[in-house]
């Protein structure tokens, strides 16, 4: 593939460049309120779709504009540069829905996800299933034409602000654990969805527990046939793990800078240390950005993503954390005393990114899975 832009994509990018530049919300990324931020990052989802820019490689008729993704990547790389809120993950959840759901469904619920009218969760993770995702406990009983569904989920991101959740339950006990798991399509504010909020380490909400209690789900609302639900989840992270997000590079080049400066001012640019440190960080941001690029290519042939976002993940969560790693090296006892304001809590943030969508040491097993290593 020829990652210059063609005439059309670079009109395409100066429009957008200008186009962000006047509409960014100034102070978007010093909100500190929880629920502000959530509203203002709604808000940039509804914004960007009045004017064309979400979903633009998703069919016309599903509320996209039938583009190539080189035009999605544009978008991301921008917005990255530009240092814009972060764009809506329509992706891996619509692509779920986009690639098991009957027609109806599609039509029923693409459209208001794309639009930022309806936001969507997941909840595959239990407190007794996580790597071991087939191991859920989670059941969806069906009596008359609906299933009736009980069990506790983990881990739901964004779970007290989402309106849907892709959800994951076991309908048949008898079968062999991945075959007996169907995924559903269900409305948050259903009788007998609780959600309790979890703050992480670095003191947000992001996370929550969601209880299901005698939940009633119509049964057109199964997505995919029964015992398909494995099948979907995978689908869904092999979405969530890779491509590797080409934005996510502007963003950590940004914060790499950040870093260097904290290094300079603090008289540590000489140390031989210091600057092995700083050359190891630029490598790793260029290895993802390679990365991202074969990604794309893969995308844009039309092929869909599959085990090797692993590398994708596994690549983006050593980048991330060594470098916040790096500058808490560099402040020292400055973060912990709060002289550095606003670091502690990203060290915090980036912890995670080797857990959620699946861990590290799993994404280690896919890839050895990959590579033909010995078990
Ligand atoms: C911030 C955050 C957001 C999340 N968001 C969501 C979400 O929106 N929806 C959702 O469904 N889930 C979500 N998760 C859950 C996430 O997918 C799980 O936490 C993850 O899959 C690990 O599962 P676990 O926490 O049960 O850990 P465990 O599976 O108990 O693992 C514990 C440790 O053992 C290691 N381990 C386990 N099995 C193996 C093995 N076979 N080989 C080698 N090592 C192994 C793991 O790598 C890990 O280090 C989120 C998690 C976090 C922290």
């Amino acid at each position: 593939m020829d990652y210059r832009d063609t005439p059309e994509e670079a009109e395409f990018r100066a429009v957008l460049r200008q186009w962000l530049s006047a509409t960014i919300p100034a102070g978007w990324d010093k909100i500190d309120d929880e629920e502000e931020a959530v509203e203002l990052r709604k808000e940039w989802h509804r914004t960007l779709y009045r004017a064309g820019y979400v979903g633009m490689s998703w069919p016309v008729e599903y509320g996209g504009r039938g583009l190539s993704p080189v035009y999605d990547a544009i978008l991301n790389e921008e917005s990255g540069n530009m240092n814009a809120p972060s764009l809506p993950s329509v992706g891996y959840i619509g692509r779920a829905i986009f690639t098991y759901a009957s027609e109806e469904q599609k039509r029923r619920f693409l459209p208001p996800l794309l639009s930022g009218e309806v936001s969507w969760c997941q909840g595959f993770s239990e407190p007794e299933a996580g790597s071991d995702l087939a191991s859920l406990r989670t059941t969806a009983r069906l009596e008359g034409d609906h299933y009736v569904v009980n069990g506790q989920k983990m881990w739901t991101s964004g779970g007290q602000y989402a309106d849907w959740c892709l959800l994951l339950a076991r309908t048949d006990p008898d079968v062999p654990k991945h075959k007996g798991i169907s995924a559903f399509l269900v409305a948050l504010n259903e009788p007998g969805v609780t959600v309790r909020p979890i703050v992480i380490a670095s003191g947000e909400a992001e996370t929550a527990e969601v209880f299901w209690d005698d939940v009633r789900i119509p049964e057109e609302q199964r997505l995919g046939a029964p015992g398909e639900g494995w099948r979907i989840a995978m689908t869904t992270v092999a979405y969530e793990r890779g491509p590797a997000d080409i934005g996510f590079i502007a963003a950590y080049r940004r914060t790499l800078r950040k870093v260097e400066r904290l290094a300079t001012e603090r008289g540590l640019l000489e140390q031989p240390e210091t600057r092995k440190a700083l050359a190891r960080a630029y490598v790793r941001g260029e290895v993802l950005r390679l990365n991202c690029m074969e990604q794309l290519s893969l995308r844009v042939s039309g092929r869909a993503p599959g085990s090797e976002g692993s590398v994708a993940k596994l690549l983006w969560a050593e980048a991330e954390q060594s470098l916040q790693h790096l500058a808490m090296d560099i402040l020292g006892a400055d973060e912990l005393t709060g002289v550095a304001d606003g670091w502690l809590s990203s060290y915090f943030t980036s912890r995670p990114v080797s857990v959620y969508g699946g861990s590290a040491q799993i994404q280690k097993n896919i890839i050895a899975r990959m590579l033909d290593m010995p078990r």
